[in-house]
Formats: structure tokens, sequence, C-alpha cells
């Protein structure tokens, strides 16, 4: 298939974990927009927000109990962060592959 993010999750490219579960990666945005930016991603393809089902329940709640794992061991659990997920055409959502962005590392300007 030809989507980056399954790539990442096969190795076939590289890309700096932080995280992972058999469920769930977390790696650096190559393109950072704060101090910390990290992708959250469900192992399984699942293009955007509007595909999910009661079956991708699972990794649903794998990804928000990673949440705070990942604030503790990037430095910003007490500093705070901020969790946008892009859904569509006028998100800007770029890569068809579910993601959460954790954004945090400074005041956030937006
Ligand atoms: P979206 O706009 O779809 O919500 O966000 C996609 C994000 O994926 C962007 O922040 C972009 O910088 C990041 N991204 C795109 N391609 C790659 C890649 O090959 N590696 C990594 N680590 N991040 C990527
Ligand atoms: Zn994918």
């Amino acid at each position: 298939m030809d989507c980056i993010f399954c790539k990442i999750i096969n190795g076939d490219i590289p890309s700096k974990k932080i995280y992972e579960t058999e469920t769930v990666l977390a790696f650096h945005d190559i393109n950072p927009k704060a101090p910390v930016h990290i992708l959250i991603i469900p192992k399984v393809h699942v293009k955007d927000i509007n595909s999910l089902k009661r079956e991708h329940s699972q990794f649903i709640e794998d990804i928000f109990t990673s949440i705070p794992e990942i604030a503790k061991e990037l430095n910003v659990y007490e500093s705070g962060y901020r969790i946008v997920v892009n859904n569509g055409k006028d998100s800007g959502q770029e890569v068809f592959h579910l993601h959460f962005h954790l954004l945090g590392g400074a005041p956030l300007p937006f």
C-alpha cells in the first residue's frame, strides 16, 4: 500500500521512534511545529477519524492511554501539551493514515 505511515510501521522508511506497543507506534514528526512534536498512530491502516468503527475501539483505547506515558517520556507531562487530529480537506490533513499530533515543549502560539 502506498502509505508513508504504513511504510514507517514496516520499517521501509526510517523514523525516530519513541514508543511502541502491539497496536500503537509513536515517532518524531519530520517537520516539527513545536519543540516537542510527536505523531501517534495505530499500526492498522485507518484513513481518518471518519473511518473509525466500533471494531477499532481497542487501539483507540491504547492510543489514549499511551499519551500520558509519551508525555512523561518527553518531559511535557507537567508543562502541558495539545493533542490534534486533522480530518479531511479543510483541516489540512496531508497523510491519510490516522495520526494524533502531540505538541508541546513551549507555550503554543496557535
Ligand atoms: P497532517 O497534516 O496529515 O495532520 O500531518 C501529517 C504530518 O506528518 C505532518 O506534520 C508532517 O510533517 C508529518 N510527516 C509527513 N511525512 C513524514 C515522514 O516521512 N516522516 C515523519 N516522521 N513525519 C512525516
Ligand atoms: Zn497506512
